[in-house]
């Protein structure tokens, strides 16, 4: 028996691809970016002695600022993924990030999961303008959280001139509950050229809990250190500009 549900639904997914525009002639042209895996950038050249720490759910306040002082004490500067409904109440944290040399990007606006069948992305261009009106500059590089994401989430990110930023190594530091382990960790995996995923918070939740990440950083620092590993923001590991000329 035929399933009229799915043709409907068939109908309705073309129907919004085309609305799409940008997506269509993507996939006509052979330029859309439609893989289910392309986690987009995942680490930088592995023969120059750089890494990056990137720091994702905050702002989170004291803890964001925190973690970034940890940072500056051992000359290196982190990437912080900012859930973009942080910035309003935040604003004065996320500039002195900036100030103090440290790069931000682009992690949705209230960290939601993707919906398989959001074409148009919204939330994408929310966040950007969030960050425009807040600090002036748009990030160019976007984590989509719990770094999941659809060929239209990556479309969508392909047309704002953004590129997905992934990572190579994980600290699971947000399951985990010894510090020691949690830099053990780390600084197993890390190798030249690694992106390290860590959080400053947790989904964006004001107030969360990161004193297992703030007993960890010095530790992962001096490991780095010890290896001749220098931590750096993602853009420099990738020599290129973390905002885009316009918004
Ligand atoms: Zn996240």
């Amino acid at each position: 028996m035929r399933r009229p549900g799915r043709v409907v639904a068939l109908l309705l997914l073309l129907g919004c691809t085309t609305l799409g525009g940008g997506l269509w002639s993507g996939l006509w042209d052979g330029t859309a970016h439609l893989s289910w895996r392309d986690h987009g950038i995942a680490r930088g050249a592995r023969d120059r002695p750089m890494v990056a720490l990137t720091f994702d759910d905050g702002l989170n306040g004291d803890t964001t600022l925190a973690i970034a002082t940890i940072l500056e004490q051992r000359n290196a500067r982190g990437t912080f993924f900012v859930v973009g409904q942080t910035l309003a109440e935040q604003a004065p944290v996320a500039r002195q990030l900036i100030e103090r040399g440290h790069l931000l990007g682009n992690h949705s606006y209230t960290h939601p999961r993707p919906s398989r069948l959001d074409i148009r992305y919204a939330d994408l261009a929310r966040t950007q303008a969030a960050f425009d009106q807040t600090l002036g500059r748009c990030p160019r590089y976007f984590r989509p959280p719990y770094g999941l994401h659809t060929p239209w989430l990556a479309a969508a990110a392909q047309r704002a001139g953004m590129r997905l930023a992934g990572w190579d190594v994980t600290g699971w530091d947000w399951a985990e509950t010894d510090a020691d382990q949690l830099a053990t960790r780390v600084l197993g995996e890390v190798q030249p050229g690694s992106i390290v995923l860590l959080h400053d918070g947790i989904d964006g939740r004001p107030g969360a809990d990161r004193a297992v990440l703030l007993r960890a950083l010095p530790m992962i620092l001096d490991g780095l250190a010890a290896k001749g590993i220098a931590p750096v923001t993602l853009d420099t590991l990738l020599g290129e500009s973390g905002y885009l000329d316009r918004c």
